[in-house]
């Protein structure tokens, strides 16, 4: 499926982007794609830090990217030279192809992750990023969508975020310099970037490294014997900041689902319900319906009004 999206050279001339050939409209999909190469994070190798062996990268890539012209566009996507050097080097790597490291530093610098499974596409390599998106994007191994989180004019570039933005400036510019190499020059990041919405942003980032993993993590079986009125506070404040940066709203309905959780959890089934519903809002303008994500919310949000009405 073709969206109203066209690649063409970014405004600053650096590389392309995707540009919008039509007025689109908040929660309208942008794009939808079946990704060319996709590694499930489930199996197979892994380094013993946990990390993905070069090798795998390098087999899966070999094994599913079978077109000659395919793998030559892919072989012209931007990465490091450095990276591709050291790839080239490590014996995990364990391949005689000259090009294995540069295929590895390539992969490192385009795909985009989902938690379950990394993917590639040649356009997700060209949603150039920005810490005020216009978009957001989700995927599992069957493809990946991006949607427009406000209104996007004809000729607007699609912007999406590589990285989490619920951390300051600093923190983000270094982590996009590292991960990508660029550096950022969003209005959140230029010149004349605003001091506020950053000072928001370092907020969010300690309370976010206060939230415990377990509670983070929402396998909720074991939820109630962890609960704290502590967590309760610190989610209920991590909505609250999310609120005032609207560009995060991917970032507040996983929030607010988790808060809807903690809530049920302290049979306050009410806030519980009217917490999961604006989850579900969120789930649904981000991710759309049909989404496993979205479907899980939307799934909860009935248990909870069905204890309602009982
Ligand atoms: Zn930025």
């Amino acid at each position: 499926m073709t969206g109203p999206y066209v690649i063409r050279k970014s405004v600053n001339g650096e590389g392309n982007g995707l540009f919008a050939t039509r007025d689109i409209r908040t929660g309208e999909t942008v794009v939808e794609k079946r990704p060319l190469v996709v590694i499930d994070l489930n199996q197979g190798r892994f380094l013993p830090d946990g990390s993905l062996s070069l090798a795998r990268i390098y087999d899966e890539w070999n094994r599913q990217l079978s077109d000659p012209k395919e793998r030559k566009d892919y072989l012209k996507l931007s990465h490091h030279d450095n990276d591709a050097q050291l790839a080239q080097n490590r014996k995990d790597t364990l391949t005689s192809n000259p090009d294995a490291g540069k295929v590895i530093a390539i992969w490192n610098n385009n795909c985009l992750g989902t938690g379950s499974h990394d993917l590639y596409s040649k356009i997700s390599c060209r949603i150039n990023h920005s810490c005020q998106k216009n978009a957001t994007w989700g995927g599992n191994g069957e493809g990946f969508t991006v949607r427009a989180i406000r209104n996007i004019k004809k000729d607007e570039e699609v912007l999406i975020s590589y990285i989490s933005l619920a951390q300051p400036r600093k923190m983000r510019s270094d982590q996009l310099r590292q991960g990508y190499g660029f550096d950022c020059d969003c209005p959140a990041c230029g010149k004349e970037f605003d001091q506020l919405s950053d000072d928001r942003r370092k907020v969010m980032c300690s309370l976010n490294q206060k939230l415990p993993k377990v509670v983070e993590a929402a396998k909720l079986e074991k939820f109630d014997k962890v609960v704290r009125p502590e967590h309760v506070k610190l989610c209920e404040d991590m909505v609250g900041w999310l609120k005032q940066e609207p560009t995060m709203i991917d970032e507040m309905f996983v929030k607010q689902e988790l808060l809807a959780h903690l809530y049920r959890i302290e049979k306050k089934h009410s806030t519980a319900s009217s917490m999961m519903q604006q989850a579900y809002e969120g789930a649904r303008l981000c991710r759309g319906d049909g989404d496993e994500h979205t479907e899980r919310i939307k799934y909860a949000l009935q248990g909870l009004e069905s204890r309602l009405q009982s």
